[in-house]
């Protein structure tokens, strides 16, 4: 099964048992993949529900539900401070690779990006690519970004801010441990930008129940630290 190739369907494209193909979709499967009638593929609605489908003139039959078990057993939101440039899309690809569950661009006072709308669309392209090509069962979340200080309020879970200097403990021996982990619970991880949290954003945060964490004695990229604390959340959900 894992040969098929996968394409993202909206929910509203199954009626019945037909899947209604776009267009777009039927070019791709059709001329790029160069699926012929009755070939093979998988359906994914990017909220949990994948198909066994099969080509059939302009519209494809589903033929089977397929189960998926590649979702980590947590809920994790990534707050991420906006880094330059485009490195953001790196963090949206590897951390959907890695299971998150939603990505909350933060705009700290540090933050040297200013995105456009046109930015929240690519960035929500970038996670259903990366979420099909890591066979997961979810598309995460992409919110619109705002505000470090407004975004506090609105999280609920075990929260952990990443500090890169300061005796703080390391995020590993912080989070819950497999056996503790349940499904219905909720990591929030917040990462700062190029320059790094001030001392105000930190103090705010603790004093929105975050706890201060390090990810380790190096000081790494704005970028990088966010896909590093998903490698230790996903190594103690899943060892
Ligand atoms: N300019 C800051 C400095 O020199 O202290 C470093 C900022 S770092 C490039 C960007 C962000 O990544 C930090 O705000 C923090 O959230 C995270 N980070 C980087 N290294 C870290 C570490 N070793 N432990 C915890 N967080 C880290």
């Amino acid at each position: 099964m894992t040969q098929l190739q996968r394409i993202a369907i909206a929910p509203s494209q199954l009626q019945a048992s037909q899947i209604i193909l776009t267009p777009q979709q039927l070019h791709y499967l059709v001329r790029v993949l160069r699926l012929r009638e009755g070939d093979r593929f998988i359906a994914m609605d990017g909220l949990g529900k994948w198909w066994l489908a099969q080509l059939t003139g302009e519209q494809a039959q589903v033929l089977e539900t397929l189960s998926v078990e590649t979702e980590l057993p947590v809920s994790i939101t990534l707050m991420v401070a906006l880094p330059k440039g485009s490195g953001f899309d790196e963090v949206v690809r590897c951390c959907t690779e890695l299971g998150v569950t939603c990505i909350a661009p933060v705009i700290s006072d540090r933050t040297l990006l200013n995105p456009s709308p046109q930015k929240l669309e690519r960035w929500r392209r970038i996670a259903a690519e990366a979420a099909e090509q890591s066979e997961r069962a979810f598309v995460p979340t992409i919110l619109e970004p705002v505000a470090f200080s407004e975004s506090l309020s609105t999280v609920n879970g075990q929260k952990y801010i990443c500090e890169a200097r300061g005796n703080y403990p390391q995020l590993l021996n912080c989070l819950p441990n497999k056996a503790q982990i349940t499904n219905d619970q909720a990591l929030i991880i917040a990462t700062g930008p190029e320059g790094g949290w001030t001392e105000k954003e930190v103090e705010i945060a603790i004093a929105s129940g975050f706890q201060p964490v390090s990810l380790g004695r190096r000081i790494l990229r704005a970028v990088t630290a966010p896909i590093v604390a998903l490698s230790i959340v996903t190594a103690t959900c899943e060892v």
